[in-house]
């Protein structure tokens, strides 16, 4: 219900969203867990005007001394870290053992990013003239706008702020609105740990109004943003209108390789993980697995015998493997792809739906489901599934493998089951992904470098390639030789 843990962070003070209430609904039960308001468009430009105010203060502290209030938070994170579990788990469904990596993840890009206080650098290049030197220095991008998705209500919050507040910006981040719990109860401990009025200010509300206003607001330096292509081009279009530099982190369309030389049951292991975490609600997600036909049979027999293993069940048990669907919404449009592959001529050797017995009752629940007779030109190949279905293809050797993974307008993440050298190096040159796992599942790590190609966005987060986004680059010419090194006009 609507009380002091849904307020918003606006200028370090709590606020109640002036905008209208939301209710946020459970998947598990269907049933409301809170209501929390919304934040008013006025309250939206506060958040920002807060958040420029803020920044010169903040980006003039030293850098060791903003990273001791992030080592704060993520102590803070992990101090707190079961009831943030609890609060991701009750508002967007994922497993609790899932929720616990998560909010190891939450932490950790704290702690990484404090690393960087001593890292961050610049570069003196030699002049053409004597008596002067040229510095590049790296400095902030000012204020940055932050926009997430439902399906890492924690993880990605510190996504966005941890680099954001080690560059020196200040920071204003909507979370979705189906999922604001766990970004209000992070709010908290970012006040907690000391951080600054107006250097990180969470407000809630729709992507429709709060979220445009965010992303076309004249006074935002940065737009960073996760979530599907068309709000990413939307909210490009907005910040292009006040020539806005964007960061977009958006769909994926996995294809998941796996040749006849490989260790069979780790790959439909390893398959099966990378399909059904987060009830494949995960940009990097298994979505297209690619078999090689002597290996296919047993790899379907064994793929489909994991499948009808898994536990469906209430994600803050232990023993669950597969929790709800997020929402209704999301449910059907996955019941729809399901119906449509079929009715193009896929097979469905096991058939999934809405369980007859459900583990608790008015969930979102979907049970496993495994199509075959797919081939690349059909929509279940094409698009961003982002449920516990999975196509798979047979294909007849490596070259058909690649043309298949190749074929598609995403461009996030990748995998190659193989221990064939020359294989996985024609993967590493000819696999147009900007993400490449080799014998291994995700998740990525915190230094690597998270980008997808093509519609899969622009940009990326992690590590240090994905710091450089959070700043901006300044030429200063240092002349201390006392004469111009351009010839000056005659005059005076
Ligand atoms: P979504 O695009 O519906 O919403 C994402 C965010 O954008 C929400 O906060 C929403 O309120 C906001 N938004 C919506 N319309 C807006 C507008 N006009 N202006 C500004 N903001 C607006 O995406 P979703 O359904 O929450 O998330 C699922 C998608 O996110 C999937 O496509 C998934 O692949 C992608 N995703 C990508 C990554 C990645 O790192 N590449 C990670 C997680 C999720």
């Amino acid at each position: 219900m609507l009380n002091e843990n849904n307020l918003m962070l606006i200028n370090g003070k709590w606020e109640s969203g002036l905008g209208g209430t939301r209710e946020v609904i459970n998947p598990t039960t269907g049933k409301v867990l809170a209501v929390v308001s919304e934040a008013s468009r006025e309250q939206a430009s506060a958040a920002v005007a807060a958040a420029r105010k803020a920044q010169p203060a903040w980006a003039a502290m030293s850098p060791l001394e903003r990273g001791a209030i992030m080592h704060r938070i993520a102590a803070l994170v992990t101090e707190n870290a079961d009831e943030l579990a609890r609060i991701v788990v009750q508002e967007q469904g994922k497993p609790i053992t899932e929720a616990r990596g998560e909010i190891g993840g939450a932490a950790g890009f704290f702690t990484y990013y404090a690393e960087f206080a001593r890292r961050i650098q610049g570069e003196i290049l030699p002049s053409d003239a004597p008596g002067e030197q040229i510095w590049i220095q790296r400095v902030p991008m000012g204020v940055v706008a932050a926009i997430i998705p439902w399906n890492y209500p924690a993880a990605l919050v510190s996504r966005k702020v941890a680099p954001s507040m080690i560059a020196g910006n200040t920071i204003v981040l909507k979370p979705h609105e189906e999922t604001p719990l766990s970004a209000l109860f992070m709010a908290k401990l970012f006040e907690k740990a000391g951080v600054p009025a107006g250097v990180i200010n969470i407000i809630t509300g729709s992507g429709g109004e709060i979220g445009e206003v965010l992303t076309s607001h004249p006074d935002i330096d940065l737009v960073t943003m996760t979530g599907s292509v068309p709000t990413g081009k939307r909210i490009m279009a907005n910040a292009a209108a006040n020539l806005v530099p964007v960061s977009l982190e958006l769909g994926g369309k996995a294809p998941f390789i796996v040749m006849d030389d490989c260790d069979i049951d780790y790959a439909v292991r390893s398959a099966v993980t990378s399909r059904y975490m987060n009830c494949g609600q995960v940009c990097i997600c298994n979505e297209r697995t690619l078999v090689h036909e002597r290996v296919y049979d047993q790899f379907l027999e064994k793929f489909v015998a994991a499948s009808q293993k898994l536990r469906l069940g209430d994600p803050l048990s232990e023993a669950t493997d597969l929790g709800p669907k997020v929402s209704l919404r999301e449910l059907e449009k996955v019941e729809q792809m399901i119906d449509k592959a079929i009715g193009a001529g896929a097979e469905a050797v096991l058939r999934g739906g809405r369980p007859d017995r459900p583990p608790v009752e008015g969930g979102f629940w979907l049970t496993p489901t495994v199509l075959t007779g797919v081939n690349s030109s059909m929509s279940i190949m094409q698009d961003e599934i982002f449920g516990p279905i999975v196509p798979i293809m047979k294909v007849a050797d490596f070259d058909e493998a690649l043309s298949v993974a190749n074929d598609s307008r995403f461009g996030l993440s990748a995998y190659l089951f193989t221990n064939d050298f020359s294989k996985i190096m024609r993967a590493v040159n000819e696999v147009n992904f900007g993400e490449l796992y080799i014998n291994r599942v995700g998740p990525e790590a915190l230094q690597g470098f998270h980008t997808g190609y093509r519609s899969s966005g622009l940009g990326g987060d992690d590590g240090s390639h994905g710091l450089e986004a959070f700043m901006r680059k300044k030429t200063v010419y240092a002349n201390y030789s006392g004469t111009s090194p351009v010839a000056l006009m005659p005059y005076a």
